[in-house]
């Protein structure tokens, strides 16, 4: 069970809510909206299964295998606690998770805020005290403190084949700038040193609002992903700080050449996401992705140029349907090429109502087995000779955890250089730190050593 923000007082005949939160960071920021909603209607949190008089679960709809994992969750929910309200992208399917789990008090879906708050008031109807209502409290978060979700909108304009988002989520929604600006400015003089901006196509950000501007600090400012992070990098923390900010999930529009200048100037963090998913053209149209006409290795080029320390993420998937030896190779050519810093490789699995299912030419399982293991092989090894490289510089590092002294007095702790998103890239493993040192602190490491994923090193 997903640990339900502290709650610091409970006051008598409070009623308590659990949470499950499946699914990814932008699932992650939904819970934290809704328990934020919660506590500011008088709910308290409930530490485990036996304590909540409801257990909310949020739930991924998003693969088969995720469906499979949220109705497991909605399973051991009701076999624990027997009370259950089901939101979250699988809600959308509501009927599915009737007929396995018919005991479901309330099922919602994806964003609907209101909905799942008026499910709760229904099955577990707020105790009326007297103050609640009168205490102020902050918005509940569920990431570490030292670094934060940003979403920016939701939703989706494309309509990639093997995708169901837009159906599950709508067309693109984005937030107004400032109320986006003000969230982060909050967020960052609360403690959080690492901003991640998060949605399902952030290069994308405003094109549904026009572009919309805004005054903010006596600027105006358009709903742009370049205004944006131009801003959000002049944020300080209350030590004075830039707080690290990380562009997710950008697709490779021309624009995106606009931020690279900034990320050489140290207003932004130089991390790119960017989910290229294919090389070969021919399966890029096939699976009907955005961006895919641009010259993206002669781009990742000149981002090179202007920004040698930029870090890019990407994902792939291989055995889509109609991707033969010949395509594959060519991912494989271009991943030599590309060099990039970190890659996730998947292989393709339908999803219940994608354009995708219906294609021809299905690529058996053995095969797409076999191109994963030696899409892996492929990307492990400029990984580890991007890492290797890296030995004997000096980084900056965020610090997320720091261990207990073993038996000779050394503390060990765990952070990630400005090229590693937390839970989805790599770490830096620090050995002999002061035990002052704490999550968030940014500090300067000598890299030491490198395998396939991690770095290892000590304080400078
Ligand atoms: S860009 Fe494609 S993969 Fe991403 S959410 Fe939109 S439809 Fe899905």
């Amino acid at each position: 069970m997903t640990s339900a923000p502290t709650a610091p007082t409970v006051l008598p005949d409070q009623k308590k809510i659990g949470m499950v939160s499946l699914g990814c960071p932008k699932a992650l920021v939904d819970s934290e909206r809704i328990l934020t909603r919660l506590r500011a209607d008088g709910y308290a949190f409930a530490e485990d299964y036996a304590g909540a008089d409801v257990v909310l679960v949020n739930t991924c709809g998003f693969l088969d295998s995720a469906k499979e994992e949220s109705l497991a969750a909605i399973g051991e929910a009701i076999a624990e606690n027997g009370r259950v309200i089901v939101t979250g992208c699988m809600g959308e399917e509501a009927d599915a998770i009737r007929a396995v789990h018919p005991q479901v008090l309330a099922v919602t879906g994806a964003h609907q805020y209101e909905q799942v708050v008026e499910a709760v008031h229904t099955h577990a109807p707020p105790s009326q005290g007297p103050f609640v209502d009168l205490i102020p409290q902050p918005d509940i978060k569920l990431t570490p403190r030292h670094y934060s979700y940003l979403k920016i909108s939701e939703g989706c304009n494309h309509s990639c084949a093997f995708c169901i988002i837009p159906a599950l989520r709508g067309k693109l929604a984005s937030r107004r700038i400032d109320a986006v600006l003000r969230e982060a400015e909050k967020l960052v003089a609360a403690g959080t040193k690492e901003l991640l901006v998060i949605s399902q196509d952030t290069s994308a950000y405003g094109v549904d609002i026009r572009h919309d501007s805004r005054q903010w600090k006596g600027r105006e400012v358009r709903a742009h992903m370049t205004d944006m992070a131009r801003e959000l990098g002049q944020l300080r923390t209350p030590e004075g700080h830039a707080p690290w900010v990380r562009l997710h999930y950008v697709y490779p529009y021309p624009h995106v050449d606009q931020v690279i200048p900034l990320m050489a100037e140290g207003l932004l963090t130089p991390y790119l996401d960017i989910p290229f998913q294919h090389a070969s053209p021919k399966v890029l149209k096939l699976m009907r992705r955005p961006a895919n006409e641009a010259k993206v290795l002669e781009r990742l080029k000149s981002w090179r140029a202007i920004c040698p320390d930029i870090a890019i993420r990407s994902s792939f998937v291989v055995g889509f349907p109609g991707e033969t030896e010949e395509d594959f190779r060519y991912l494989l050519d271009w991943l030599e090429e590309a060099q990039l810093d970190r890659v996730g490789a998947f292989r393709f699995e339908p999803v219940e109502g994608a354009a995708a299912n219906a294609l021809p030419d299905q690529v058996p399982e053995a095969v797409k087995e076999e191109r994963y293991a030696r899409i892996m092989e492929v990307t492990e090894r400029i990984s580890a000779a991007k890492l290797a490289a890296k030995v004997g510089r000096t980084l900056p590092v965020i610090i997320d955890e720091v261990g207990e002294p073993d038996e000779d007095g050394d503390i060990g702790a765990t952070g990630r250089s400005q090229a590693d998103a937390p839970e989805i890239d790599g770490a830096v493993y620090l050995r002999n730190v002061p035990a002052s040192l704490a999550p968030g602190d940014i500090v300067n490491v000598t890299i030491e050593d490198a395998d396939a994923h991690d770095l290892f090193g000590a304080l400078a």
